[in-house]
């Protein structure tokens, strides 16, 4: 695994790469940032600084299950070339937003890749307010869950 000082040079070098976004749920793969890991009372730990993960971890997540599930990881964003693409922004991130309109918070979650992330980039402090609520599987957008599409399907 990548010391703290690569991984910090390395998230400056992906957003120092024009106006390339951070997706704050991707896939568990090599490469990816650990952005962070969903504790039991159900909210997002967040990784400081976020850390790559090498084909080893990949490796061991998925041998317990899906890891999207479990952690959250970050990569830069592919836009049309991903599914949630909506022809000018993130689905998944309009999505939770809508799901939970007057979400708000006092205190932005210390997440380090703000200056990037795409969702921050569309809706601001209201996507920090779901964020760390929000655990994320593979499938496309109607397996990302927040609580209150949580509930509703219980
Ligand atoms: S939405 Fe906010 S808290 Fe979540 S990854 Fe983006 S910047 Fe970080």
């Amino acid at each position: 695994m990548d010391t703290h000082e690569d991984t910090e040079s390395a998230t400056t070098a992906e957003s120092d790469r024009g106006d390339v976004k951070a997706c704050p749920s991707a896939l568990c793969v090599e490469g990816a940032l650990l952005l962070g890991v969903m504790t039991e009372s159900g909210r997002l730990a967040y990784v400081q600084p976020p850390t790559r993960v090498d084909a080893e971890f990949v490796a061991r997540a998925h041998a317990r299950g899906r890891p999207e599930a479990r952690f959250r990881f970050s990569m830069p964003c592919i836009e049309a070339g991903c599914p949630q693409w909506t022809g000018d922004g993130c689905g998944v991130a309009d999505k939770l937003v809508e799901e939970e309109p007057g979400a708000t918070s006092t205190r932005l979650p210390a997440c380090t890749i703000r200056r990037t992330c795409r969702w921050f980039a569309q809706h601001g402090a209201s996507a920090c307010a779901v964020c760390p609520t929000v655990v994320a599987d593979v499938g496309g957008s109607e397996t990302y869950s927040s609580p209150q599409a949580r509930s509703a399907d219980s």
